[in-house]
């Protein structure tokens, strides 16, 4: 029997959520949004540092959000049903840690109650874009991969590590606590819920 005190993410199925809260599960990285590559021998996903056309790398948003799918025709939307089966998340993605049965981070913003704790542990894409994918040939997009986005930031363990050893041990009664208010996640059309790009199929072999 759920905790009725535990926040939703903990105590509800993925295809139980609102709407509202399966949104607010975004933390707003963008890391989905960087381009990918599929090696075919190995089915091995690597990141590169090259955005979507559409997203911003300074506010880790899509600029046009309503539109996405008839702009980015290979825009996914997750869905609590496709969430388990997309391998290319990266490993902080809440959706993918919450299909684990793994809890948000700390910096997340439904915990935090910050939406700029998610940058400031260096999990976000902010200042990390290289390059649009309107400047970069598929062809040359094998130039641009970089390990980071698949990969738990180092930045966010140490301050993990830091609030710990800052902070005394938090009461038990307060892990039952409920949540902080959704306010991480303001319902702006322009700061997408839950979406992702797939990878593209490529012959190169990296291993
Ligand atoms: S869906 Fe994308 S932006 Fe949202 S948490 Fe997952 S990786 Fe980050
Ligand atoms: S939500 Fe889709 S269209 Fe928008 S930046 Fe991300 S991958 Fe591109």
């Amino acid at each position: 029997m759920p905790d009725p005190q535990a926040p939703f993410w903990r105590r509800k199925a993925m295809s139980e959520m609102t709407r509202a809260e399966w949104e607010s599960l975004c933390d707003g990285c963008g890391r989905c949004c960087l381009n990918k590559l599929i090696d075919e021998d190995t089915d091995a996903t690597v990141f590169t540092d090259v955005g979507c056309k559409l997203l911003d790398g300074a506010s880790c948003r899509c600029r046009d959000y309503a539109h996405r799918q008839s702009k980015v025709r290979d825009c996914v939307r997750l869905t609590p049903r496709n969430v388990r089966r997309l391998k290319w998340l990266p490993p902080t993605c809440a959706y993918r840690l919450v299909a684990e049965g793994k809890d948000l981070a700390w910096w997340h913003p439904l915990v935090s109650g910050d939406p700029e704790t998610v940058h400031c542990a260096g999990v976000s894409v902010r200042g990390r874009v290289t390059a649009s994918e309107t400047d970069v040939p598929d062809d040359r997009l094998e130039e641009y991969i970089v390990s980071w986005p698949g990969k738990w930031p180092k930045g966010a363990r140490r301050a993990r590590r830091a609030r710990a050893a800052r902070s005394p041990p938090a009461p038990r009664a307060r892990a039952r606590s409920p949540p902080p208010p959704a306010r991480g996640r303001p319902r702006d059309p322009g700061c997408p819920p839950a979406r992702a790009r797939p990878p593209r199929r490529s012959g190169r072999a990296w291993a």
